[in-house]
């Protein structure tokens, strides 16, 4: 609908300006806590358009940002798609050579980016051949960057107009970007248009969804280079809820604090950061009572936090979603026949990934290509169509074909479904590790470990870890005679030159072979069961393994 302005972001941020001119919002910033309200935002996001014009970005223009979760970051997911550019947040914690190929095929022309993060992406611009030509960066906050050269943000805005006289924009248009990684080659990029997050923001508003109104305190801990921070400061907005954002690299002390401070009402995370905030209450008083829901997603939530949080007066609501599909999918509520059953059978509902969101199909194929039962049994790889779910990656026609058939996503999660419709994560088809929530791609991995003269051959499978969910653990065949010890450690300095300290396995164990399928490759399937009960306990992993601490 050319030039139509409904299906858009656009009316959400006008209506959180003019309906709730005074709600805050709330952001432990690099340089302190920021705290202003919608009316303030809308100036700040107009004159952060004003200085996109005048730094010559034009409509479809991509605009990259490598932050955490802070307030100037929100300002540009209204500031940047509004004009007609889009938005693409990038994962500063991916290796280098993944930045460089990623800010390169999204043509970003300029990057905002925190002081914290600065001295990561100056490494990654450093080493890049021409990635970075003609990229300019803003760094977030009043300050110069010591690492890059940086137009601060608050120069980059000051003096502009505070008002805006914003476009209509075709809802055809991407207004956002992010790239998820695959089994086998580089991330591949998926683009939200304006009607993409137009339409999963209104349905993350219905009561089946995750709902946020005027009365609600938002904060969300998911990153916002991740899907947009699940859609949540979209969704907030659209709300009229107050926003709360825990800034750079939070700890669970912040988030305690937050909670306790602003009092949220909601918040969403991977279960690693519930984990941390579990841990953190059981050793200090923390007043979690303005707290009503929890938001668990990324990886599958464990029964004890479901019942932890119960024990609290916090309800969880585990979701589960994708960033091809902006992302949320489906959400644990309770049916309403359900409320009268026993504790345990509703336990064991609300830890199943749950009942699709109002708008979403699936269907489950097995591997004759048959629909299963939905009978809690039988299972299949689940597909999945709708209006917020990418119809193709970017730029990327061979992935296209392994991953799209006749309008279907298909996942590359194995599901089962149940009579009432709750869908349950049993396996994963594509062969990646995710991590406290970020992937580790295995194959990359078992690639650069082979690389080594010494190993004849190497397989990387991800191994079940009670705080990061999983951690990968290499499988080593080494060559004739070779010295143990010393091939570990070569192969663990080899990676660390390439790979950021959470992608090194955790342990590199030693085999005679590799186990293989009938068809040569390597059957992962088979080191997993075999090694399916070595479960990784805390205390193995350097602490310092953390994805957000590198
Ligand atoms: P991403 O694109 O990084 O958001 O990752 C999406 C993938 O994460 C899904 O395809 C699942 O494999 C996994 N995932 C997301 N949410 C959950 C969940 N609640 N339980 C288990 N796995 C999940």
């Amino acid at each position: 609908m050319p030039g139509g302005t409904d299906q858009t972001l656009r009316p959400f941020l006008w209506r959180a300006a003019n309906l709730y001119s005074d709600t805050e919002i709330v952001s432990r910033n690099h340089d302190g806590m920021q705290r202003y309200t919608y009316s303030e935002y809308e100036q700040r996001t107009s004159q952060l358009a004003n200085a996109l014009d005048e730094h010559g970005i034009e409509e479809g223009d991509r605009v990259g940002t490598f932050c955490w979760n802070h307030s100037r970051h929100f300002e540009t997911y209204f500031g940047v798609p509004s004009i007609g550019a889009q938005l693409h947040t990038i994962n500063p914690l991916l290796p280098d050579a993944h930045i460089q190929y990623i800010v390169d095929n999204a043509d970003d022309q300029l990057i905002f980016v925190d002081h914290s993060l600065a001295p990561k992406l100056a490494s990654a611009v450093a080493d890049a051949d021409d990635e970075f030509e003609g990229v300019d960066f803003v760094v977030m906050g009043s300050e110069e960057s010591e690492h890059l050269e940086a137009t601060p943000y608050e120069s980059f805005i000051e003096g502009q107009e505070t008002e805006y006289d914003w476009p209509d924009i075709d809802e055809e248009q991407p207004a956002g970007m992010c790239y998820t990684s695959g089994t086998t080659g580089n991330p591949k990029g998926v683009e939200y248009t304006q009607q993409m997050l137009w339409s999963h923001t209104m349905a993350t508003l219905t009561p089946q969804g995750i709902p946020m109104a005027d009365d609600d305190v938002v904060m969300p801990v998911v990153p916002m280079f991740h899907v947009n921070a699940w859609g949540m400061p979209f969704t907030a907005t659209a709300g009229g809820s107050k926003h709360v954002y825990p800034g750079p690299s939070p700890e669970p002390e912040d988030i305690a604090n937050l909670i306790e401070n602003e009092g949220v009402t909601i918040s969403a995370g991977v279960p690693t950061v519930w984990l941390g905030l579990m841990e953190y209450c059981s050793e200090h008083d923390v007043d979690l009572s303005t707290l009503e829901t929890v938001i668990v997603g990324g990886s599958a939530a464990p029964k004890s936090m479901i019942e932890w949080f119960d024990d609290q007066g916090v309800e969880v609501l585990h979701a589960w979603g994708m960033t091809e599909m902006s992302p949320i999918g489906s959400v644990s509520h309770l049916k309403s026949d359900l409320r009268d059953a026993d504790y345990e059978t509703q336990l064991e509902k609300r830890g199943k990934q749950g009942l699709m969101v109002p708008g979403l199909e699936f269907k489950v194929i097995d591997e004759n290509g048959e629909e299963i039962a939905w009978d809690g049994e039988e299972f299949g790889e689940l597909w999945i169509r709708g209006p917020w779910v990418t119809k193709e990656y970017f730029k990327r026609p061979e992935a296209n074909e392994a991953d799209f058939e006749d309008g279907w996503l298909k996942t590359g999660d194995v599901v089962t479904v149940d009579e009432d419709g709750y869908i349950q994560i049993v396996d994963r088809e594509k062969d990646v590790i995710k991590s406290g929530g970020e992937w580790i791609s295995s194959v990359e991995l078992e690639n650069a470990v082979m690389a080594h003269d010494d190993v004849s051959e190497a397989a990387v499978v991800g191994v079940p870890h009670e705080r990061w969910q999983e951690r990968p653990v290499a499988f080593v065949v080494p060559g004739e005679g070779v010295e143990r010890e010393t091939l570990v450690s070569e192969i663990t300095e080899m990676l660390k030159d390439d790979y950021p300290k959470w992608w090194l396995p955790d342990e590199i164990e030693f085999i005679e072979e590799v186990p293989k399928t009938a068809t040569g490759k390597f059957s992962k399937k088979d080191i997993r069961e075999e090694y399916a009960d070595q479960s990784l306990v805390e205390g193995q992993v350097p602490e310092d393994a953390a994805p957000d601490q590198d």
